[in-house]
């Protein structure tokens, strides 16, 4: 990618919100596919590689599993499928034959209880977001920042980590009252949306400090992500009553650098101190 740009079909998302159950169905031969939909698994599995089976699991059991692991578990379920319908002269599906294979069979998973998808996707949902701004939480967060970076360590590539903190917050709740300023929290996350691409991660980090993970982004595309978001932010509230600026930092990995999670996030927050320092409405990186 020669500079950060998205396409319409990119636009916002931060899960794997196309790998739903009905895809996994299909994906098991349950059902068959429409071109919409085999153009969705290709580029899944271009986009995930081995960690689709992973995340295919993920969404039969909502249960995380090791890629490798995950991937001789699908092939044992759709093999113990075959055999169900086998003995029982019908074909159960994949889904019952998930939960027959994994709490009868081979016991990895516990107490299981049937529950509606979209019950189930609500609590994951509830449990994974931030309630006022629907991002990511800090800690799925982190979990999706480990992910990205053992990623990268195995297939090589870049990550750029874009952090921002907006200034003088405090002020704004002081004269506008809190109410105003978890508008304005709701406001600016919706910026983030539009400016993220699909396989980006878009978090509340903390109070009114965000971060996003853009995936195979070079230090130079990110200052361009993070410049554009940075004027996007400041035109959308000079419309309104409450001008309103943020201050960025930008860390970069690549593969054979040793960054972890903690260090990365430190790199980014002390960049973005930096930007404080020098004047706030800034990027530095
Ligand atoms: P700086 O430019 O240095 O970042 O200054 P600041 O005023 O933004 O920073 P400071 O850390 O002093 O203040 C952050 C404020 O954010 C304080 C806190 O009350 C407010 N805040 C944190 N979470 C929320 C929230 O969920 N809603 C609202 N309305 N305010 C919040
Ligand atoms: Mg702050
Ligand atoms: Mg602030």
């Amino acid at each position: 990618m020669s500079n950060y740009s998205k396409t319409e079909d990119e636009l916002v998302g931060i899960s794997h919100g196309d790998l739903d159950l009905r895809m996994v169905i299909a994906i098991a031969g349950d059902r068959s596919m429409n071109a919409r939909e085999q153009n969705t698994l290709q580029r899944l599995q271009e986009e995930r590689g081995e960690y689709l089976y992973a995340d295919m699991i993920y969404v039969l059991t909502h249960r995380s599993f090791p890629s490798k692991q995950a991937q001789i578990l699908w092939a044992d379920i759709l093999s113990h499928r075959k055999q169900l319908k086998n003995n029982l002269g019908r074909d159960v599906g994949v889904s019952v034959a998930t939960h027959d294979y994994l709490e009868n069979i081979n016991p990895l998973l516990k107490g299981v209880s049937i529950i509606e998808e979209s019950k189930m996707e609500l609590f994951a949902n509830v449990a994974t977001h931030d309630g006022l701004t629907g991002l990511v939480d800090n800690i799925t967060f982190k979990h999706c920042l480990n992910d990205e970076l053992e990623r990268l360590t195995r297939y090589g590539g870049c990550l750029s980590l874009v952090m921002f903190d907006i200034d003088h917050f405090k002020m704004i709740n002081d004269k506008h009252g809190h109410a105003e300023g978890d508008r304005v929290l709701r406001e600016i996350s919706d910026v983030i949306r539009l400016e993220v691409r699909r396989i980006d991660t878009a978090a509340r980090y903390g109070g009114e400090e965000f971060a996003t993970i853009l995936p195979g982004i070079h230090k130079n595309e990110a200052l361009i992500f993070a410049e554009r978001l940075r004027k996007n932010v400041e035109s959308e509230f000079l419309k309104g009553s409450i001008p309103l600026t943020i201050s960025i930092g930008i860390a970069t990995v690549e593969k054979g650098d040793s960054e972890s999670v903690e260090s990365l996030i430190k790199i980014a927050d002390t960049k973005l101190y930096e930007a404080k320092n020098s004047g706030r409405n800034r990027t530095c990186s």
